[in-house]
C-alpha cells in the first residue's frame, strides 16, 4: 500500500477502470475515492461498479468514498448524417429544432431554452470551445450563425453559451432519475453540474434530503458571482476546470482556482481540483512536466482532493496515472515548505464559535507540544472534522464517528482518516482510552507520543465540540 497522504485522490471510473481487478489496483496505487459519472454508462453498469467498490472496501479494510456525478444541463448538438462535418471559417451554419440528421449546412440543437435566450451577437462555443459560432439572427426555432473559428464537429458534441444566462435548472429530468437511483445505491456524494446560483444548490439539497453530501461543481461564471453563498451551502466544491475554461477566458482559470480554494478554506468546505491534471497520461505512461507542476500546485494551494477524469476512465494507463498522482502528492507533502505554507496561510476563523476556537486551538497546540502523533476528532455530523482539517495541521486527523455514512464521506477531506466508534461513553476516561486505542491500533501513535482530542461535553451529546484535551501515551 502507498503511504498515506493528506491530499486525497478521486479517480473517475469508466471503461478503462471498471473491472474488479482494475479498481483493486487503483486503490492499491492510492485512489481514495471514485467518481461514477452519470454523463456516461447505464444504471446497471453504475450499480455493478458501486457493488465492487463496497466489496473492495471490506477486503482492504479502509473506507472508500463514492461520488455520483450528475450530468446536469449539458447542452449538446444532435446527430450528423455522416457522424461529423468540417466547418470552415466564414461559412454560414444553422442550428435548429429539426431532429433530422445534420450536414455541413445545419444541425439540430434540441434545446428550446437556448433559442428563447439567444440574441444576435452572442457566441456559441462547440466542442470544448474549439469551434465558435457567431449568431447573426435567431428566432424561437433556429439561429443563423457565421463560423468564427472552424473545425470538425461530430454528433452530440457539447455546446456552451458563456455569456447567455439560460432559464434552465441545474437539475434536469434525467438528473432527478439518476439522483434517485444513486441514492438507492448508497453513494456518499452527489455532484451537481453547471450550478448557476445558490438556489440551484438549495433545490438539490432538498431533493437529496441528507441521504448524501453535495458537491457543487463550479463551471459557470454566474456561480462565481455567488461564490461565498454557494460554498457555504455546499458540503464540498469542485473546481470543474473543463467547462469553466470554456465558459470563462481560459487564462482566468488559475486565478479562479486560487480564489475558490482560499474561499473554501475560509468556510471549511472541502475543495476538489478537477480536469486535465495528467491529461497526457490518457495515451502516455508518463505525464508532462507542466502536468506534474499543475498537480503539485493544487497540493501546495491546499486542495483537499485532486481528481483524475479521462486518465482513469478511458485512458491507456489508469493505474500509472493514480500512481503518478500519488507520487507527486507525497513529494510535495514531504517538502518542509509545504507545511510552512499551510501554516502561513491559516487565518483566524471567521466565526467566533466554540467549535471554531477548539479546532483552531488543536492545531496551535500541535505546533507547540512535542511529539504529537494525531488529532482525534469525535464527530457525529462530520462538521468538527471539517473545521479541524481547515487548519491543515502537520499530522493525521482521526475522525471517530458512529455513522458509517459520515465515515465514508469524510474520506474526501484533507488529512482525515475515518474510523467507526459506536461506544457511548459514561466517563471521560473512556473517551481517552478509546481515542488512544484507535490511534495506536491503527498505527498512528505509539508510547512516548501525545495525541490531541476534541470532543463534546456533556458526553454523547450531539452537535457540540467544546473540549480540547491532550494525552501522553505511556
Ligand atoms: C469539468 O468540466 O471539469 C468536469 C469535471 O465536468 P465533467 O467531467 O462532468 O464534464
Amino acid at each position: 500500500m502507498p503511504i498515506d497522504t493528506h491530499t486525497k485522490i478521486l479517480a473517475t471510473i469508466g471503461p478503462s477502470s471498471s473491472t474488479r481487478e482494475q479498481l483493486s489496483k487503483l486503490i492499491d496505487a492510492g485512489a481514495d475515492a471514485f467518481r461514477v459519472n452519470f454523463s456516461h454508462g447505464t444504471h446497471e453498469e453504475h450499480k455493478e461498479r458501486v457493488k465492487i467498490i463496497r466489496q473492495l472496501e471490506k477486503e482492504k479494510g479502509k473506507f472508500i468514498s463514492i461520488l455520483a456525478d450528475l450530468q446536469g444541463p449539458k447542452l449538446r448538438v444532435g446527430e450528423f448524417a455522416d457522424g461529423k462535418v468540417n466547418l470552415v471559417e466564414g461559412q454560414t451554419f444553422v442550428l435548429d429544432m429539426n431532429p433530422k440528421p445534420g450536414d455541413d449546412k445545419r444541425v439540430c440543437l434540441p434545446h428550446k431554452e437556448i433559442f428563447e435566450a439567444l440574441k444576435p451577437g452572442d457566441d456559441l462555443l462547440v466542442n470544448d470551445g474549439y469551434i465558435v459560432l457567431h449568431v447573426d439572427s435567431c428566432d424561437k426555432e433556429k439561429a443563423i450563425t457565421t463560423v468564427k473559428v472552424g473545425g470538425v464537429i461530430s454528433s452530440h458534441k457539447g455546446v456552451n453559451l458563456p455569456n447567455t444566462p439560460l432559464p434552465i435548472s441545474a437539475i434536469t429530468q434525467k438528473d432527478r432519475e439518476d439522483l434517485k437511483f444513486a441514492l438507492k445505491l448508497g453513494v456518499d456524494w452527489i455532484g451537481l453540474s453547471f450550478v448557476q446560483s445558490a438556489d440551484d444548490v438549495r433545490e438539490a439539497k432538498k431533493l437529496i434530503d441528507g441521504k448524501a453530501w453535495l458537491i457543487s461543481k463550479l463551471e459557470k461564471p454566474s456561480a462565481i458571482e455567488e461564490l461565498d453563498e454557494i460554498i457555504q451551502l455546499s458540503d464540498a466544491i469542485m473546481v470543474a476546470r473543463g467547462d469553466l475554461g470554456v465558459e470563462c477566458p481560459i487564462q482566468t482559470v488559475p486565478v479562479m482556482q486560487k480564489r475558490i480554494v482560499e474561499a473554501c478554506r475560509k468556510y471549511a468546505t472541502p475543495v476538489i481540483i478537477a480536469t486535465q491534471m495528467l491529461e497526457s497520461m490518457i495515451n502516455n505512461p508518463n505525464p508532462t512536466r507542466a502536468e506534474v507542476s499543475d498537480v503539485a500546485t493544487a497540493v501546495y494551494d491546499g486542495a483537499d482532493t485532486v481528481m483524475l477524469s479521462a486518465e482513469t476512465a478511458a485512458g491507456k494507463y489508469p493505474v500509472e496515472a493514480v500512481n503518478m498522482m500519488h507520487k507527486i502528492i507525497a513529494q510535495v507533502e514531504n517538502d518542509p515548505l509545504f507545511f510552512e505554507m499551510m501554516r502561513n496561510s491559516r487565518k483566524m476563523p471567521y466565526r467566533a464559535t466554540e467549535e471554531d476556537s477548539i479546532t483552531f486551538a488543536a492545531s496551535e497546540l500541535s505546533c507547540v507540544l512535542k511529539d504529537v502523533a494525531a488529532i482525534i476528532s469525535y464527530t457525529t455530523s462530520g462538521r468538527t472534522t471539517f473545521l479541524t482539517a481547515r487548519e491543515r495541521p502537520n499530522l493525521p486527523i482521526l475522525a471517530l464517528t458512529p455513522d458509517i455514512d459520515v465515515a465514508r464521506r469524510l474520506v474526501l477531506v484533507w488529512g482525515v482518516k475515518p474510523f467507526i466508534n459506536k461506544e457511548s461513553f459514561k466517563s471521560f476516561d473512556k473517551v481517552e482510552d478509546c481515542a488512544v486505542a484507535a490511534a495506536v491500533k491503527n498505527g498512528f501513535a505509539k508510547a512516548g507520543q501525545h495525541i490531541i482530542i476534541t470532543a463534546g461535553f456533556p458526553l454523547n451529546a450531539k452537535g457540540r465540540t467544546n473540549m480540547l484535551h491532550t494525552v501522553y501515551i505511556k
